[in-house]
């Protein structure tokens, strides 16, 4: 019999309660017990950890831990609270979120080739008047990221008949240059301005890093085509929103769709919830099943329980 996996979750208890059914159901021969229902001695042999956003005085109470796995795609976080010291972290890689975050980039996307918050604006002001229509061969995405979610919206894009050119930090892999061969690609922070000038869209799906911090900045939102429009479904401290707002109200930018904020819920005084040219979304966009996601961690604890190796793990220097 295994140790019992601890289950470390900053979530509501329905949340919790849907999480807990979900591992048990995609892992029955594994205990998952919530942190604070483990007994001093279970706690003591606890080598797995499944987390999002745990308190970090209670993975310290886990002697034994061997790696934690994120229940979450994004980590910064968690890198930041445990440290350099941290355990092994694996974050989640799911197809079904994946799948679910290309589904929503390209609806935003069409939102925005279609015109939708100009046409909204039209319909306030009681004006009947069609804009000029520009096809997906005709419109070129910028993709900022080319990971599980990124790799996933492109093929997305692409399939659609967007013209796609992602970003990333070092040059792509032959299987990835396999996987997407319709997708341009270009790498480093040398290779940004020419992206940005290019795109018609900006979909942001990096993680946020100590590099990735403040990317999309003044200079290099100026260094976006006029009238381009900005997707952000990573983080919200990529991009720094007075920045955003003074490109948006100087007409350099045309409209900007939000998924992701510095402060969560975002507040109700922010400038943002009234600006005509932002769509505010509440984090919805690549929402975590935990269905799909038990059966990635199933997969995951399988795998370490047959061979004893951890799963391939975020590079804590890097961030990600
Ligand atoms: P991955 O780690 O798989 O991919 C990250 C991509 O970003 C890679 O292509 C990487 O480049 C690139 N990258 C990282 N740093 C840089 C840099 N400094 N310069 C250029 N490119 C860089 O992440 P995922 O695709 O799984 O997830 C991306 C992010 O999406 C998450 O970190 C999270 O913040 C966010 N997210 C948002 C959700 C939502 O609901 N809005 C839901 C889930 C996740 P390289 O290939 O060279 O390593």
């Amino acid at each position: 019999m295994p140790a019992p996996v601890a289950f470390l979750a900053t979530i509501g208890a329905d949340e919790e309660a849907a999480y807990l059914a979900a591992l048990a159901a995609a892992m029955p021969q594994e205990t998952v017990r919530p942190f604070r229902a483990l007994t001093e001695a279970e706690r003591a042999a606890v080598d797995v950890a499944l987390v999002t956003n745990p308190d970090p005085a209670e993975v310290a109470r886990l002697p034994r831990l061997v790696w934690l796995q994120s229940l979450w795609a994004g980590v910064e976080r968690l890198v930041h609270d445990l440290g350099p010291g941290a355990p092994p972290i694996v974050r989640l890689v799911d197809p079904e979120l994946a799948r679910t975050m290309a589904e929503a980039v390209l609806a935003w996307t069409y939102y925005l080739q279609r015109d939708m918050p100009a046409y909204r604006r039209q319909q306030q002001a009681v004006l009947w008047q069609p804009r000029p229509y520009r096809a997906p061969a005709d419109t070129t995405v910028g993709l900022l990221g080319l990971g599980a979610l990124g790799s996933a919206a492109a093929h997305r894009l692409a399939q659609a008949g967007f013209r796609v050119a992602a970003w990333t930090r070092s040059p792509v892999s032959p299987a990835t240059r396999e996987a997407l061969p319709t997708i341009e690609t270009c790498a480093g922070i040398g290779a940004l301005p020419d992206l940005l000038g290019r795109s018609d869209i900006v979909v942001c799906l990096l993680p946020l890093t100590a590099e990735t911090c403040g990317l999309l900045d003044a200079g290099r939102l100026a260094a976006m085509k006029p009238g381009a429009v900005l997707i952000n479904v990573a983080r919200g401290a990529i991009v720094v929103t007075d920045d955003m707002l003074s490109a948006l109200d100087a007409g350099h930018l045309d409209h900007a769709v939000l998924d992701v904020f510095e402060t969560e819920p975002l507040p109700a005084a922010s400038p943002l919830w009234r600006h005509p040219k932002v769509t505010v979304l509440p984090h919805i966009t690549g929402r975590t099943n935990p269905a799909s996601a038990a059966a990635v961690v199933a997969g995951n604890l399988r795998s370490y329980r047959e061979t004893g190796r951890v799963p391939e793990s975020v590079d804590l220097a890097r961030g990600y």
